[in-house]
């Protein structure tokens, strides 16, 4: 059994307005730790009434919030904010049990989810509005900006503790409610943050957490007419479906979806510190993040010291139980991810790739996996065109700026994308000519919640984080003030 310090973050029951509750018609599921194989819980399979019953008290609770005072929902949200970090080493636990991250990683992991709690706690005090100078003297103009009301958010599992904070902050800062469906594969650290919003004093209904079905749960948040915002984290193919079904009701959507992310090493570029960007965006989560390095591209002149440089680090990652000490590689989330990045895997070997370090499974079982580097990649393996989610490092080569930035947007996605180069004429133009959402130059980590994360193109819709974040959850009003120069009877 997971050991915590404050058993109660491990809960096992739906969070429906303010009230963790087990319908007792609903079956269970259960979740797993992916190191071991060991269960964790058992939750209630909530399906469509339980989301429904969540979703109109979310309609319920929404009057009030959306009234208070922002300095009062403020408040709140940074006392959330104090009981995360308070209890970091229990999340930490609760996310490496379900999740199979090292611990590290995990806490590092929720000190940036919370981060979002503070910032969006200061941007709810500064939705502002604005006075437009009218047309005619008798008028005056101004736009304030509201809660949208009931919002659905959609997670998934490879950041629980960071996805959900990121969307669920700025919606309860705009004066918005949520009713949130957390992957089925780690609902548990969904269920800790709901207990300590509970603890922060968030009143009833104005976050709730009901895991459960794709097809049961998410469908009906999706086209519940109370609902009128979706924002979404998650793959292209999914997103896409839930854009369709939000469309019967014109919901406001936000999409952060798939990546297929280029690291561009130039022949400049400072070797260690392309070595280390390549790593940390590479092997992060195992490489089960959207905005891992999907592909690499060296220049030639650098290319055969990058990629002996890279083999070396990633030979040295330790690969273990993400509890263990010194652990920096976990096991893969499920069997499906295991088969995925073999075959990516395969098909690179058969166009002609060569395998560098890793290359397998590892000996450990189950869904662990050999961190690999492959060298000789090419534009016709997989590796080129769809987002590997595992640790597997193709490097392709390249021979001018111009051939680099043709071959990094040559894909549908535009989420993340990196580049190392000592050439400041060359970061200008890279800056601008890269049709990604987030670039980071000479750097494999842009995580900042103060940073505006979103994609171009396929990668999705809207913004998480920054000031920017907060839009997503209100509504533009404009009021016409007419006739005003005549004086009250
Ligand atoms: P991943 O499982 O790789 O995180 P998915 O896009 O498959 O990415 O799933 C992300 C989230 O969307 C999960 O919470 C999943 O349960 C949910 N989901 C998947 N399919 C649907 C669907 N058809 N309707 C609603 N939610 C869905």
């Amino acid at each position: 059994m997971l050991k915590l310090a404050d058993p109660n973050l491990l809960r096992d029951s739906l969070f429906i307005d303010g009230a963790w509750v087990k319908p007792p018609k609903c079956g269970t599921f259960a979740v797993q730790n992916p190191a071991n194989g060991q269960q964790l819980a058992a939750l209630p399979l909530a399906g469509r009434d339980q989301a429904r019953a969540a979703v109109d008290a979310a309609a319920r609770a929404f009057p009030d919030w959306a009234a208070r005072p922002a300095r009062e929902r403020s408040q709140l949200l940074r006392r959330w904010h104090g009981l995360v970090l308070e209890n970091v080493d229990d999340l930490a636990r609760i996310l490496t049990a379900e999740q199979g991250k090292p611990l590290s990683e995990a806490r590092g992991e929720i000190l940036y989810g919370a981060a979002f709690f503070e910032w969006f706690a200061e941007e709810a005090k500064r939705v502002y509005g604005e006075t437009i100078p009218a047309p005619n003297a008798d008028q005056r103009l101004l736009v304030i900006r509201q809660p949208i009301g009931v919002c659905a958010a959609i997670t998934p599992w490879n950041f629980p503790m960071a996805m959900i904070p990121r969307k669920a902050a700025p919606a309860l800062a705009a004066g918005c409610t949520m009713v949130l469906k957390p992957a089925s594969a780690t609902p548990l650290s969904a269920l800790a943050l709901a207990e300590l919003a509970s603890r922060a004093g968030i009143p009833a209904g104005v976050f709730n957490v009901v895991p459960g079905g794709a097809k049961t749960v998410g469908d009906e948040l999706v086209t519940n007419s109370s609902v009128r915002k979706l924002t979404f984290t998650g793959s292209t193919e999914v997103g896409r479906e839930l854009m369709a079904k939000a469309s019967t009701n014109i919901k406001k959507v936000s999409l952060e979806l798939g990546g297929n992310a280029p690291l561009l090493v130039f022949d400049d570029a400072h070797l260690e510190t392309a070595v280390a960007g390549a790593m940390a965006s590479k092997f992060r989560n195992m490489g089960q993040t959207c905005v891992c390095a999907n592909r690499i591209y060296a220049q030639d002149g650098i290319y055969d010291r990058f990629v002996e440089a890279l083999s070396a680090a990633v030979s040295k990652l330790k690969v273990g139980d993400g509890f263990e000490d010194q652990v920096q590689q976990g096991p893969l989330i499920d069997e499906a991810a295991v088969q995925k990045t073999l075959e990516h895997l395969q098909d690179a070997v058969r166009l002609g790739g060569k395998v560098l370090t890793g290359g397998s499974r590892h000996s450990l079982g189950g869904t662990f996996f050999e961190p690999t580097v492959i060298s000789g990649a090419t534009a016709e393996m997989l590796v080129a065109r769809e987002e590997t989610f595992g640790p597997l490092a193709p490097i392709f080569r390249f021979s001018s700026e111009a051939e680099a930035i043709r071959l990094a947007n040559d894909t549908e996605y535009g989420l993340a994308a990196y580049f190392f180069t000592r050439d400041n004429g060359r970061v200008w133009r890279l800056g601008s000519a890269l049709e990604f959402g987030v670039i980071g130059i000479n750097t494999g980590v842009t995580s900042y919640e103060g940073a505006p994360f979103g994609g171009l193109k396929a990668s999705g819709i809207g913004r998480e984080g920054s000031h920017l974040g907060i839009d997503e959850f209100l509504e533009v009003k404009y009021l016409c003030v007419a006739d005003i120069a005549r004086p009250a009877a």
